[in-house]
């Protein structure tokens, strides 16, 4: 592990330099307005360990952005802490679909009309229903010092403009849920738009590489508080987000990532990468120009070059 640690602390921005090229055939994502001004070349990285000095930076770590798909995991946790893996399921599926994250094709082919899974946004709108609060505000707090309590960071929020600019533009996951709602896999009780604001606030909690690999090291160290031990997350539920990190978080390049890669990691629209090395380290990559497939091309090389460099791959 020493090793390791002194390999990275030489090869890292070497590394980081070389990967943040391939941002030039990446793209910046453009569907939520305000998303679209990221600095388009910017790549950084942060690796946390659980041990005192476990922690590696290169390039571009003060940049700030928003969590958009990240958070699903952590929505996810809550989700199954407060209706176990039978209320959870009961409403959203196991399986990954190969088809983009905001997809209607399958929608209505699961048996018994259920989301495919809770990583694309019909599955995560329906978790988002599944967390306990009276009301959107309610759900909303609690949500907000999960995230704070696993993040060590009391301050952390969301970022009101990404938040607006997503909840005036979201057409498309309006009529996702508009369709859950018609089959009813969104209860009667279930307003949609109360639902859609608070899953847009939560994807637009605004963090930066050092928050992600804070979170990722808790998930990492199977539910563990890396700073006092505590259990702060039930570690079979960890076990269950982990796995869909590894069969569904990078969209429909799962696959592809976990050949290359081969650890559990989950990318969101806005750059952010969040990655886990079981046991060992937790990880937050920032780099907003995205391939075809929505995963940052910066982000995803540097992790292939890391993994194949320190031979990270879980098989
Ligand atoms: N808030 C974004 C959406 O629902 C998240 C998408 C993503 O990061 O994949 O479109």
């Amino acid at each position: 592990a020493d090793t390791e640690r002194d390999t990275l602390r030489k090869k890292l921005p070497e590394w980081v330099e070389t990967s943040r090229k391939l941002s030039a055939s990446g793209k910046v994502a453009q569907y939520i307005p305000e998303l679209a001004g990221a600095p388009a070349g910017a790549l950084g990285i942060t690796i946390l360990g659980p041990g005192p000095g476990d922690l590696l930076q290169a390039g571009d770590v003060g940049c700030r952005f928003t969590m958009q798909s990240i958070s699903k995991v952590f929505t996810l946790l809550l989700a199954l802490m407060d209706r176990g893996e039978d209320g959870v399921f009961a409403k959203v599926g196991m399986e990954p679909t190969g088809d983009d994250f905001n997809s209607m094709l399958k929608l209505e082919l699961v048996e018994p009309g259920i989301p495919f899974n809770p990583m694309i946004n019909a599955g995560a709108i329906t978790v988002t229903s599944l967390i306990e609060g009276e009301d959107p505000l309610t759900k909303f707090d609690r949500i907000l010092a999960f995230f704070r309590k696993l993040s060590g960071d009391p301050e952390l929020t969301y970022n009101p403009r990404v938040y607006k600019s997503e909840a005036l533009t979201a057409h498309r996951n309006r009529s996702l849920a508009y369709f859950l709602k018609d089959n009813a896999v969104l209860g009667p009780d279930e307003d949609v738009e109360d639902i859609l604001d608070v899953y847009f606030k939560h994807c637009s909690i605004e963090v930066d590489c050092g928050h992600l690999a804070r979170l990722g090291l808790v998930l990492a160290l199977d539910g563990k508080d890396p700073v006092d031990g505590t259990q702060l997350i039930p570690t079979r539920y960890v076990q269950i987000v982990k796995t869909f990190m590894f069969s569904c978080g990078m969209y429909n390049a799962s696959g592809e990532f976990a050949i290359r890669v081969g650890i559990p990691a989950k990318s969101g629209v806005a750059g952010g990468i969040l990655a886990v090395v079981p046991d060992r380290y937790g990880i937050g990559v920032i780099g907003p120009a995205l391939n075809r497939y929505g995963n940052s091309t910066a982000g995803v090389h540097l992790l292939e070059t890391l993994s194949g460099a320190l031979d990270w791959s879980l098989f």
